[in-house]
């Protein structure tokens, strides 16, 4: 399939309702990635146009600034929420049973803790509070870990994205659900409350979850994201309730 075939069957982001947080009760939560080639420009710009005509927040997420997603894109994103006056929600906002209002949840998702790091001032400089859907927690040196309480800090939210990003049900179709939380779910929640954090919410890895799964979860967590595809992709069901 040629770029533009691509192009022509992406969905923008405003015509995705799922990505949309409309307020408490919703616990199960869907972004939409705007890693290049997730999502083009327009339908991000789009997208945060509904946030504001419908006094929505829209979920975004992306994984490494500077190499998936280039640091003009996000500071695009960044400018193009402060300039329609959308607020800026975290996952611990979400928790917190804060109501909808115009506004952007941006989230990064995996380990990449330099380049998160690397843009604490950017996101300072539009007043940006995002959350850092962490995996591998348990692999990060004393530093990175440091690195991580210094964005906690800034105000940002450290939240849950398991030990080793496998895909939860075909772990839990294996091992059980209860295998899947002690092995792939607690172990990342019981090492970052003793480095002082507090996850309330987990994302699952590539958006992959169950009904099942999401029960598990919402024992433990007050919310679970997962993600949306903004095109069709072969052989990937997208996993977000309607
Ligand atoms: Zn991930």
């Amino acid at each position: 399939m040629t770029a533009l075939a691509l192009a022509a069957c992406a969905d923008p982001v405003s015509e995705m309702s799922e990505v949309y947080y409309r307020g408490p009760g919703q616990r199960v939560l869907c972004a939409v990635g705007i890693d290049e080639g997730r999502s083009d420009e327009r339908g991000i710009a789009l997208g945060l146009d509904r946030a504001r005509d419908d006094g929505l927040v829209v979920q975004l997420y992306a994984h490494v600034p500077g190499r998936t997603i280039a640091l003009d894109r996000l500071e695009r994103v960044l400018a193009g929420a402060r300039d329609r006056g959308l607020a800026h929600f975290t996952y611990d906002d979400f928790a917190a049973g804060a109501p909808a209002s115009a506004g952007i949840a941006l989230s990064f998702d995996d380990a990449s803790i330099d380049e998160w790091s690397a843009i604490a001032e950017v996101l300072d400089a539009y007043d940006a509070r995002v959350t850092f859907f962490i995996a591998y927690y348990d692999g990060f040196s004393p530093a990175g870990r440091d690195q991580v309480r210094a964005l906690a800090a800034r105000g940002h939210a450290i939240a849950n994205h398991s030990v080793r990003h496998l895909r939860g049900p075909d772990y839990a179709e294996r091992h059980g659900v209860e295998g899947w939380m002690i092995d792939e779910v607690r172990p990342v929640a019981a090492a970052m409350r003793a480095d002082g954090h507090a996850p309330v919410a987990f994302a699952y890895p590539f958006g992959a979850r169950t009904s099942e799964l999401d029960r598990a979860l919402l024992a433990e967590y007050a919310i679970v994201r997962s993600v949306s595809f903004s095109r069709d992709a072969l052989f990937v069901v997208d996993p977000c309730p309607e």
